[in-house]
């Protein structure tokens, strides 16, 4: 037996229709196994609050080892993961093909897979997931929604904190006025016949949901940049991709969006496009989670070889074709964060790679978890969890003190400007509503 895997970490299809998927004796058997190598190696410590509790429980049990630990209490280290995939993508050296075969991530999705079936998620929260029924309510009564969920509405949200869990200190992202599909259609957009790219590529933006109901200018901006360099990009929204169900242990909903987004998207698939995503959680689900998922699923596969995430795919422009010139400086410097959706894309950092492209432009790269976690963060159980995760994010921003603080993953920026606001830091001026760093690319352009 070796001390770590020499070998490419690979994944296993989630056998997530197999009776045996949900067998509580083997997943508790499982958890076991895993959690006593994990007190054994202990790397994963810092990563975010599920081993920190393991290792507390351990300390704390009679035996000092996982034999004395209740099996009641390894929910607290379950529930406690945002599924961030961090510890398999960065950290642990005994992922398959290591004979260990550990998958910590996706032992805890097994978990929560079993959860969901006994009918033990929370169900308010599963009200607050369904992006495609909030979605559009939210956009059509905008002005109501962003007012009634505003962190200074304290009467609001004391509601919204007893009726859906969701902490009533916690920053949500609000309504867009109009959908972006609706945008894309309203606003053409002018193709740059000259730049370097022009004719070598064709491509569609899958919106997302946030990109759809809750912040359209990052997908706006995406396709700006994407035209800019003679790429006539348009903008897709089949549905939500799933991630909030992932998250709630949810197999067969993620697997029928999966099924059914790959097919709407087949035809551009099949003619040479590519997909271009501007949310990290999103493209990482497209491209790794579902086809683990649908492994036999044809156009699930074809997709996730046809997807880049949006940041991916201008660095990779630039660097096959090159960008079409007229790049200016941004002054005030940019906090880039590396959302943990990125680094499990095992793409590089690629928000550095393009932000370096703007000229003459300080840019800090923090790569830590935000504590975010999707719906996970805003809960009321672990949203202040969350807040001492992203700790150290937010002091080194706030040392950084810069003008634009963005990331890959909208939610985990705005978790770090709430971060910074508890540091007396605030994000103002033209930097106040850019969340993603293609956006700043389009700044640079002056788009
Ligand atoms: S997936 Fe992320 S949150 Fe879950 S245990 Fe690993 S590092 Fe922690
Ligand atoms: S997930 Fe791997 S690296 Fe992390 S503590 Fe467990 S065994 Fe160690
Ligand atoms: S991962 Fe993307 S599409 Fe899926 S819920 Fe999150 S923002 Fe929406």
């Amino acid at each position: 037996m070796s001390e770590g895997s020499l070998d490419a970490p690979t994944r296993h299809p989630l056998k997530w229709r197999d009776e045996d998927f949900y067998n509580e004796d083997k997943i508790f058997a499982e958890l076991e196994r895993v959690f006593d190598l994990c007190h054994g190696c202990r790397r994963c410590f810092n990563l975010c609050d599920s081993f920190p509790r393991l290792f507390d429980l351990v300390d704390e049990s009679p035996t000092g080892e996982v034999d004395g630990v209740a099996k009641a209490d390894y929910w607290k280290v379950v529930d406690a993961c945002t599924l961030c995939d961090l510890c398999f993508m960065t950290k642990c050296p005994y992922v398959p093909p290591h004979e260990w075969d550990l998958d910590f991530p996706h032992l805890m999705l097994r978990a929560r897979a079993l959860q969901f079936k006994q009918g033990k998620t929370n169900k308010k929260q599963d009200k607050l997931t369904k992006m495609d029924s909030n979605g559009p309510l939210g956009v059509k009564f905008s002005g109501l929604a962003n007012w009634a969920s505003r962190r200074e509405n304290g009467l609001t949200r004391s509601i919204m904190e007893m009726t859906h869990d969701v902490h009533k200190d916690a920053e949500l992202p609000t309504f867009a006025k109009k959908k972006c599909s609706d945008r894309a259609k309203a606003e053409p957009i002018e193709v740059n016949a000259s730049a370097p790219a022009h004719g070598k590529r064709k491509a569609v933006i899958y919106a997302s949901c946030f990109g759809e109901y809750n912040d359209p200018d990052i997908v706006m901006d995406t396709r700006a940049v994407l035209a800019k360099n003679g790429i006539a990009a348009e903008i897709v929204y089949p549905e939500c991709c799933g991630m909030p169900q992932l998250e709630q242990g949810d197999m067969a909903s993620v697997a029928n969006k999966a099924k059914t987004i790959a097919k709407t998207l087949k035809p551009y698939v099949d003619d040479g496009f590519d997909i271009v995503v501007p949310v990290a959680s999103c493209a990482l689900m497209l491209k790794f989670e579902w086809p683990l998922i649908e492994p036999d699923d044809e156009n699930v596969k074809a997709l996730s070889t046809a997807t880049y995430d949006a940041t991916q795919y201008v660095v990779d422009i630039a660097e096959k074709e090159g960008l079409a010139d007229g790049l200016k400086p941004l002054s005030g410097g940019i906090t880039a964060h590396i959302a943990c959706h990125a680094r499990a894309q095992n793409m590089g950092r690629k928000a550095q790679e393009l932000l370096k492209l703007i000229p003459e432009t300080q840019t800090t790269v923090i790569e830590r978890c935000s504590g975010h976690g999707g719906s996970w963060g805003v809960t009321k159980e672990f949203f202040e969890v969350g807040m001492k995760v992203g700790g150290p994010v937010f002091r080194d921003a706030a040392k950084a003190d810069s003008a634009y603080v963005v990331s890959e993953c909208p939610l985990a920026r705005d978790q770090i400007v709430q971060g910074l606001e508890r540091k007396d830091k605030k994000v103002e001026g033209p930097g106040k509503a850019l969340r993603h760093p293609v956006q700043l690319i389009a700044r640079a352009y002056g788009l």
